[in-house]
C-alpha cells in the first residue's frame, strides 16, 4: 500500500480495551528469514508469552502488525523503545501456530537471544498484505514504524513507557 494512503495515527486516545497488553519471555531463535539483512531484525517471543493475550486480540482473525513499547532486560541500560510487532500464522508449523516477532526501534549493537524481552502492545496498525516486491514490503514496514512513533506520541500511550512492568 503506497505511503499516504493510510493514517499516521491509529487507535483511540485515551488507549482503550483490550489494550494495553503486557507480555514477556526469553527471545527465541527464529528461522533466519533474513529480516536482519533487510535492516529489520525481529525478535521472536516464546509461544506461552503471548497466546493468552492474543486470545483477547482474537489474533486468529486479526493477524498483521501491532505497535507499542519494548525493552530487553539487562541490555542497553534497560531503556524502553517503540516497537512494531508482526503477528502471523507460521508456515513452518503448517499454519497451526502463531508467531509474534518484535522489531525494536533502536540500533542495538549486539544480539539478545535468550534475554528476557518485555513488550506492551498498545494497538493494531494493519492486516497482512501480499507484496509483489521486496521493496514494497520494506517500504510498508518503514511506514508502520512511522505509524508506531506518531501513535505512541500521545499522553495515555507515552505514560506506558514509564509503566511498572518495565521497572
Ligand atoms: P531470527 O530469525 O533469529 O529472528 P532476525 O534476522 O529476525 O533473526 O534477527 C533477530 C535478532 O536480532 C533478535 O533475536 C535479536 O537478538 C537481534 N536484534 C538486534 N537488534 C534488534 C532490534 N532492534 N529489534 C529486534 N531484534 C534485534
Ligand atoms: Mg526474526
Amino acid at each position: 500500500m503506497p505511503e499516504g494512503t493510510r493514517p499516521l495515527i491509529v487507535g483511540p486516545e485515551p488507549i482503550a480495551a483490550p489494550f494495553p497488553l503486557k507480555m514477556q519471555g526469553l527471545v527465541q531463535k527464529g528461522f533466519g528469514r533474513g529480516s536482519k539483512e533487510l535492516g529489520i531484525p525481529t525478535a521472536n517471543l516464546p509461544e506461552e508469552s503471548y497466546c493468552e493475550s492474543f486470545k483477547l486480540l482474537d489474533a486468529a482473525s486479526n493477524t498483521g502488525v501491532y505497535y507499542g513499547w519494548a525493552k530487553v532486560d539487562g541490555v542497553d541500560n534497560d531503556e524502553v523503545h517503540p516497537m512494531a510487532m508482526s503477528v502471523g500464522w507460521n508456515p513452518y508449523y503448517k499454519n497451526e501456530k502463531l508467531t509474534a516477532e518484535v522489531h525494536i526501534m533502536h540500533p542495538y549493537n549486539q544480539d539478545f537471544y535468550g534475554k528476557n524481552m518485555r513488550v506492551i502492545v498498545t494497538g493494531y496498525v494493519r492486516p497482512e498484505f501480499d507484496y509483489s516486491t521486496l521493496e514494497a514490503l520494506i517500504e510498508d514496514i518503514e511506514f508502520d514504524k512511522k505509524v508506531a512513533i506518531h501513535s505512541l506520541d500521545r499522553d495515555s500511550y507515552k505514560e506506558l513507557k514509564q509503566d511498572a512492568f518495565f521497572k
